[in-house]
């Protein structure tokens, strides 16, 4: 299938899953995640209409965005992935939102960065939902402290970010993440990937990261 073909198929999938679950048509932001694939693989999306990317390393974004948004102003960027404190000033410079934010040193970090480029790109919390060892985000219980220091240093905090468990059924850890960031005052929801986004949307994605369903297997570059 073409590349237009895969976001069409997804797109559908996204407005029956929003009917289903008797949300507003057009309330799930899809981001396209484009890491490792290179500007050709990219363009098609574009040219389909696609707005919203996302990238998981600076370093990558930084070497394929900046041309391709020279030529579509109009494009948004999020980083899906971990950041290191010292590349918050890049990070803050390049992109629209930040989904992993998940702790304190990266929250004076990114204060700082916004306070110097004069730019304050939307932040998701990171929640270590399935409370997993070697996986990035904050703990349940360090998100109440870490999103009042979020807020006291004027971060513009607007969702909770999650990435379940691998190989179990996601559906308890969407449902969590909803549920903390109602507790929270929260309105998003950044959860769901290629292989379970329809579920997300049943338990309330606001966004859905997609990458594999979009552009097939992952390309190595950078
Ligand atoms: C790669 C990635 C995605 C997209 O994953 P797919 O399974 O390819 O859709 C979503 N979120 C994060 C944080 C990622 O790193």
């Amino acid at each position: 299938m073409s590349a237009a073909g895969r976001l069409a198929t997804v797109r559908d999938a996204i407005a029956r899953a929003e009917r289903i679950a008797s949300r507003p048509a057009g309330c799930v932001q899809l981001i396209a995640v484009s890491k490792t694939h290179d500007a050709p693989a990219i363009l098609p999306l574009i040219a389909a209409g696609q707005r919203l990317f996302g990238e998981n390393r600076v370093q990558e974004a930084q070497g394929k965005w900046p041309a391709l948004r020279d030529a579509h102003p109009d494009i948004a960027l999020h980083l899906v992935g971990q950041l290191q404190s010292n590349k918050a000033e890049d990070a803050v410079a390049l992109f629209d939102a930040i989904h992993s934010l998940d702790r304190p040193s990266l929250v004076s970090a990114l204060a700082r960065a916004m306070d110097r480029i004069g730019r304050r790109p939307d932040c998701f919390i990171q929640v270590n939902i399935g409370e997993e060892a070697q996986k990035g985000g904050c703990a349940i219980a360090d998100l109440p402290p870490l999103l009042e220091e979020a807020r006291a240093a004027e971060l513009p905090v607007v969702g909770l970010m999650c990435v379940p468990p691998a190989e179990v059924e996601p559906a308890p850890y969407f449902a969590l993440l909803d549920k903390l960031a109602r507790d929270n005052g929260l309105p998003g929801r950044s959860m769901g990937m290629s292989g379970d986004y329809e579920t997300a949307i049943m338990l309330g994605a606001t966004h859905v990261r997609i990458g594999t369903a979009l552009f097939g297997g992952r390309q190595r570059i950078g």
